[in-house]
C-alpha cells in the first residue's frame, strides 16, 4: 500500500489543456473519487498517474517514489477500466492469472492466489468459462480479480460499474467498498456520477474543465459547496438556483426577487451584508423546500413563497413537484402524500438555514 501525491500536474494535448495544475496528497489507504462532467479531465488524471500519459509538468509520486520516469508496469498499480479489457480467448482463471504468469510466479501460489481472489468475489464456480459466456458483472468481477491478484500499492479505477444495469451497479457499488475495507488499498476512482461518488469516497474530488473545484468528504461537499458549479453538481436533483438582490428591511436581510422575498436567518445576515443592495444568486435544493400544507408549525414566516405548481411526479417514496416562482422553474422534493395538482397555486416553504448565497460574478459561496 502506499499514498499517492500529484504536485502542480499538468497535461496538454496540443493546445488542450486537460488537466491543469493538479494537487492532490491521497493518504495510504483511501478511496478518492475523482467526479466531474464528461472531457473534464478525470480519465487524463487517472491515466497519468498510471503512466499511460506522460504529463506536460509536475510530479507524481507512489510512496516515496516520484514515477514521472517510471514506466506503467514498474509503478505497483492496477487499472480497472469501464471495457473490462479481458482477453476474449483467455477463460477466467488464465484472464486473472494473466499477470501472475508474466512475473513467473510459481505455479502452486498463481492457484492459490487465483483461487482465494475467485472466492472472495464470489466467481469461483467460474474459473472455466470464457468472458463471453459471462454476464456484465461477473465480467466486471473477473476485471477487478485480475487487479486484486496482482496484490498493487494502488488501484485505479476509470468508470468501471458504468457498464452495468442500474440494479447490479447499485450491488457492486456495496460490494466495491467492502472490498475496499478489507484490503484497504490506496484506491482513486473516477466517475462522471455524483450519486456513486458521495456513496463510495472517503473524499471527493470534484473537477470542471481540468480545474480542481472542491477536495472534501461526500458531506462537506453537500452541506458546504465552494462555490455554484460545486453546488450544482453535487446532490439530485440539482440545487435550484434563483438570480436575486440582496436588501435590508428594518434590521432583516432578505434575498428578494420578483415573485420571493425569502428572509436569511439572522445568525447568518452577517455574511451577506457586502451584498446589501447587489445582485447574487439564492441556491435552494430541493429536499429543503416543503409545502406549507405539510410543513411542521414552528417555520419562519419570513421563508414562505408562493408559486404555481407545474408538473407533479410521484416516485413512491417521495414527490418531485415542479413549482414555477415568476420566471423560475423550481424543483421541490416532497413528501409523497403531499395534495398537490398541477396548475394550482400553493404556498412553499423554503429551509432558509440551509440555503445559499453565491457571488453572481465570480460563483463563490457567499453564505
Ligand atoms: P469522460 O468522462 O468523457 O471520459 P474525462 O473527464 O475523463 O471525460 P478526459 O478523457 O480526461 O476527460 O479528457 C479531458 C480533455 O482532454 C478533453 O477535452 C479531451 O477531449 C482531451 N483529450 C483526452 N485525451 C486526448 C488525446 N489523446 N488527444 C487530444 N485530446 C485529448
Amino acid at each position: 500500500m502506499a499514498e499517492v501525491r500529484l504536485k502542480g500536474v499538468t497535461k496538454e494535448f496540443g493546445k488542450v489543456v486537460a488537466v491543469k495544475d493538479f494537487n492532490l496528497d491521497v493518504p495510504d489507504g483511501e478511496f478518492v473519487i475523482l467526479v466531474g462532467p464528461s472531457g473534464c479531465g478525470k480519465t487524463t488524471t487517472l491515466r497519468s498517474i498510471a503512466g499511460l500519459e506522460e504529463v506536460t509538468a509536475g510530479e507524481i509520486y507512489i510512496g516515496d517514489r516520484m514515477v514521472n520516469d517510471v514506466p506503467p508496469k514498474n509503478r505497483d498499480i492496477a487499472m480497472v477500466f469501464q471495457n473490462y479489457a479481458l482477453y476474449p480467448h483467455m477463460d477466467v482463471y488464465r484472464n486473472m492469472s494473466f499477470g501472475l504468469r508474466l512475473r513467473k510466479v510459481p505455479k502452486l501460489e498463481i492457484n492459490k492466489i487465483v483461487k482465494r481472489t475467485a472466492d472472495l468475489l464470489g466467481i469461483g464456480e467460474l474459473l472455466d468459462r470464457k468472458p463471453k459466456e459471462l454476464s456484465g458483472g461477473q465480467r466486471q468481477r473477473v476485471a477487478l480479480g485480475r487487479a486484486i491478484v496482482r496484490d498493487p500499492h494502488v488501484f485505479l479505477f476509470d468508470e468501471p460499474l458504468s457498464n452495468l444495469d442500474a440494479k447490479l451497479r447499485i450491488a457492486m457499488r456495496a460490494e466495491l467498498l467492502d472490498l475496499h475495507q478489507r484490503l484497504k488499498t490506496t484506491t482513486i476512482y473516477v466517475t462522471h456520477d455524483q450519486l456513486e461518488a458521495m456513496t463510495m469516497g472517503d473524499r471527493i474530488v470534484v473537477m470542471n474543465e481540468g480545474i480542481i473545484q472542491q477536495v472534501a468528504t461526500p458531506q462537506e461537499i453537500y452541506d458546504h459547496p465552494i462555490n455554484r458549479y460545486v453546488a450544482g453538481f453535487i446532490g439530485s436533483p440539482s440545487m435550484n438556483f434563483l438570480p436575486c438582490t440582496i436588501v435590508k428591511d428594518n434590521s432583516n436581510i432578505y434575498a428578494s426577487a420578483k415573485g420571493f422575498r425569502l428572509r436569511i436567518p439572522s445568525d447568518q445576515a452577517k455574511m451577506v451584508k457586502d451584498y446589501i443592495n447587489k445582485e447574487a444568486v439564492l441556491g435552494v435544493r430541493p429536499e429543503h423546500i416543503d409545502a406549507k400544507s405539510t410543513t411542521v408549525k414552528d417555520y419562519d414566516p419570513g421563508s414562505v413563497f408562493e408559486a404555481s405548481v407545474w408538473v407533479v411526479e410521484p416516485v413512491g417514496s417521495e414527490k418531485l413537484v415542479h413549482i414555477k416562482c415568476d420566471q423560475y422553474t423550481l424543483v421541490a422534493r416532497l413528501d409523497p402524500h403531499v395534495d398537490l395538482k398541477s396548475g394550482q397555486t400553493a404556498e412553499f416553504v423554503a429551509k432558509m438555514d440551509l440555503a445559499h448565497v453565491f457571488d453572481k460574478e465570480t460563483e463563490r459561496t457567499v453564505l
